[in-house]
């Protein structure tokens, strides 16, 4: 199955790596207006433009994309980070230590949840990890309000509103060979590893 025809490589940035720091070969996705049938979104979490990938997990997301075509539910997954960028990295790392320390102020009771959520999580080492999110009929839900610092109860809540489709996108990317963070909020987040189930 071959379909990253789909994303030219036309969208690259100046700078941007060959490949990541495993030394796998990277796609770099530009932004993509709208995901679609047999189709992934491209929308980059601000302040990049581009997301970076592995082929093979753009292909793992393209399979979870087909498997919930086929259920018919109107389920739109759309990549919003890849593999981050040295540079990317430093910059991010200090609004990572930044969470963790209010994030432990707020909720003392979770400081064992900071390392799980404000950590890299593999997006400095290889583009096999992702970020993704869902649409529903063109609408994407809010899954974590309040980001990283959502609270346990607004998680509860989207659960209780959202369980179905989420449990439809996690199962589709299992199935497509991802692994689901553990970590309530990074699940929310659908930070998913592919290779690693
Ligand atoms: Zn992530």
């Amino acid at each position: 199955m071959t379909t990253t025809h789909a994303y030219p490589p036309s969208g690259a940035q100046p700078g941007a790596p060959a490949c990541d720091g495993e030394g796998q070969p990277l796609l770099e996705l530009p932004h993509t207006a709208a995901p679609g049938l047999r189709r992934v979104g491209v929308r980059p979490r601000w302040p990049y433009k581009t997301v970076l990938i592995t082929a093979k997990a753009l292909e793992g997301l393209l399979a979870a994309q087909g498997d919930l075509d086929r259920q018919g539910d109107g389920l739109a997954l759309s990549v919003i980070r890849g593999y981050e960028t040295p540079a990317q990295t430093a910059r991010r790392n200090r609004l990572r230590r930044l969470g963790a320390a209010i994030f432990t102020r707020l909720y003392p009771r979770r400081r064992a949840e900071a390392a799980g959520i404000f950590s890299t999580n593999g997006h400095d080492r290889s583009g096999d990890h992702v970020d993704v999110r869902f649409a529903v009929a063109g609408k994407t839900p809010v899954l974590l309000p309040l980001g990283p610092l959502t609270p346990a109860w607004l998680i509860r809540r989207t659960h209780r509103l959202h369980g179905p489709e989420l449990e439809r996108v996690w199962a589709a990317l299992r199935k497509a060979g991802f692994r689901i963070h553990p970590n309530a909020s990074e699940a929310l987040q659908i930070h998913a590893d592919f290779g690693s189930r």
